[in-house]
């Protein structure tokens, strides 16, 4: 059988900036304002007077490797057996996943019907062998499409023949675009400052879910300007990245590059913790022979009530939430989306039998059905550790200490939970409340450590370099010293420690689990945020 492999030579040493493939697209894809499919970003390299700019076309490199279709639940991106990368948007369930996962910010939502598209390479062209629309109106022919297994295609030939690029090498997606004579600060996110202002308009403000909605005024009023004064500043340009102050280069026009993820999923993980944190800590304080209600009605009730929640935030976060069921039913098995449906459905199954054993059996569950919701309880704090792992455009997720982070995050939740629970039922069993005590203590000080050394030992890259500064002392500062490392781990430490002196009283602990909760929301927000705040593209 002959092998097909579409791709894009793109020569940048001929590339005039004059954006009429960005405009042939939108035309021959009906592509909404505000949004692209390719766009051509400008850099300005050098000191006056010596100065250049470099024009960069962008686009979907149609990945060998494309890990958008590896986390996409739903099978709505796919790879054709021609190497295209193409989509189909009523599959769509708009998860944004795949733009987390895409290392070249190829994706956007689509405003009207609230899925995620890219380019297709006009799909619909090639397959009347005809040329995508970008390469037939450029000027000066920078854009060559073509079957790269041809060896007569002229692709194929100019591959052969040229010095070629392509971007970002090290994400290992293998792209099918590759460029010639492009200048490293115009391939390599990171290595041209980012400013507030563009040569003919403003960026966008940091903030979440900004696909285009809403007028400026709403996002000025946002980030605390008005569309004349803009905030003095713009949180995520807080921090240049140390290779950007070297190289002399600027990016003087983009287009903008929302974050899809927000508040909603900071919130999944908090309340996801709380739920498999709750049936993972009660059950082997039962095992040890402790004997409560709390550990067993008191645990079924937070993990069901919590997983329907984190359940919940799920759902509302979807762009089309009336679509979830496919995650179920026409499902990517390869997607980490997919499988945490499933551990979510069966954690929320076993978690509602426990509260039935717990009714019938008062302060004990039988050992199989105890130990079953302890081992899904780990499942579903830890498996967002192998989701996160998918989102492969974001490196600072990619860390190998995010499971153990996880899971010592569940410890503190369930134990703070059960604590906070214990108090608002005046749970007075010293044994109960000293294994909680222990447990939360323990657990703030595991996850305060990983935390630690994820932010301050040596960094995988620059991109997780960054994102680490942008907590440690750039925009997300007060947020993790004062939400996370005073509030969830100094507060709770000092007074637990205390309560350990004190014979364990009840409002201590559930205070001290109290404030470890809010702080672990603190850091969950800022690790979500961090993770987005380092340029992709
Ligand atoms: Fe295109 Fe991005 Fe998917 Fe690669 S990962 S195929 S660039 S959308």
């Amino acid at each position: 059988m002959e092998l097909t492999r579409y791709g894009f030579v793109i020569d940048q040493r001929k590339c005039i900036g004059c954006h009429a493939c960005t405009v042939a697209c939108k035309s021959e894809n009906d592509v909404p304002l505000g949004v692209f499919r390719t766009w051509v970003k400008y850099v300005e390299k050098g000191t006056f007077p010596n100065t250049r700019r470099y024009f960069t076309i962008e686009r979907c490199q149609h990945c060998e490797d494309a890990p958008c279709v590896e986390i996409c639940p739903t099978v709505a991106l796919h790879k054709r057996p021609d190497g295209i990368v193409d989509f189909d948007s009523d599959r769509c369930i708009g998860c944004k996943a795949c733009m987390q996962a895409c290392p070249y910010d190829a994706l956007y939502i689509d405003p009207r019907s609230h899925t995620a598209a890219k380019c297709h390479y006009c799909a619909h062209r090639t397959d009347r062998g005809l040329l995508p629309a970008c390469v037939i109106v450029c000027p000066t022919e920078a854009i060559i499409a073509g079957d790269l297994e041809d060896p007569t295609s002229e692709i194929a030939q100019t591959l052969a023949r040229q010095q070629v690029q392509v971007r970002r090498p090290d994400q290992g997606t293998r792209p099918q675009v590759y460029y010639v004579g492009a200048d490293e600060t115009a391939i390599t996110p990171g290595l041209a400052i980012q400013p507030p202002q563009y040569l003919w308009a403003q960026r966008g403000p940091a903030g979440v879910d900004l696909e285009p909605k809403g007028s400026l005024l709403e996002l000025a009023q946002r980030t605390g300007g008005t569309p004349e004064t803009p905030p003095a500043r713009w949180p995520e340009m807080d921090l240049a990245p140390p290779a950007a102050t070297t190289t002399h280069a600027v990016t003087v026009y983009d287009v903008a590059h929302p974050k899809p993820w927000g508040k909603k999923v900071s919130s999944y993980l908090w309340t996801k913790s709380i739920a498999g944190g709750a049936l993972a800590v009660a059950g082997p304080l039962l095992a040890a022979g402790l004997a409560s209600t709390l550990l067993t009605l008191g645990a079924a009730v937070l993990a069901v009530l919590f997983t329907a929640l984190t359940a919940a935030l799920l759902v509302w976060d979807l762009k089309r939430p009336e679509r979830f069921w496919r995650v179920v039913l026409t499902p990517n098995r390869r997607s980490w989306l997919v499988w945490g449906a499933y551990i979510l459905m069966l954690y929320g199954l076993a978690s509602a039998a426990w509260f039935i054993a717990g009714l019938a059996g008062g302060s004990s569950v039988p050992a199989p059905l105890l130990w079953l919701g302890v081992v899904l309880g780990v499942a579903a704090a830890g498996y967002s550790a192998f989701l996160f792992g998918q989102a492969e455009g974001r490196d600072f997720w990619q860390s190998s200490l995010l499971l153990w982070q996880l899971l010592g995050a569940a410890a503190l939740a369930g134990a703070g939970a059960l604590a906070v629970l214990g108090a608002i039922f005046e749970v007075s069993n010293v044994a109960v409340l000293a294994a909680l005590g222990g447990i939360l203590l323990g657990s703030i000080l595991v996850t305060l450590g990983i935390v630690v050394a994820e932010l301050y030992l040596p960094h995988a890259n620059k991109d997780v370099a960054t994102a680490a500064a942008i907590i440690k002392h750039g925009p997300l500062a007060r947020e993790f010293w004062l939400g996370y490392v005073l509030l969830g781990a100094v507060v709770p430490t000092v007074l637990l420690a205390a309560a350990l002196g004190a014979g364990w009283p009840l409002w201590w602990v559930a205070i001290a689990g109290l404030a470890a909760l809010a702080g672990l929301w603190f850091y969950e927000d800022t690790w979500i945020r961090a993770g987005q705040s380092v340029a992709m593209s």
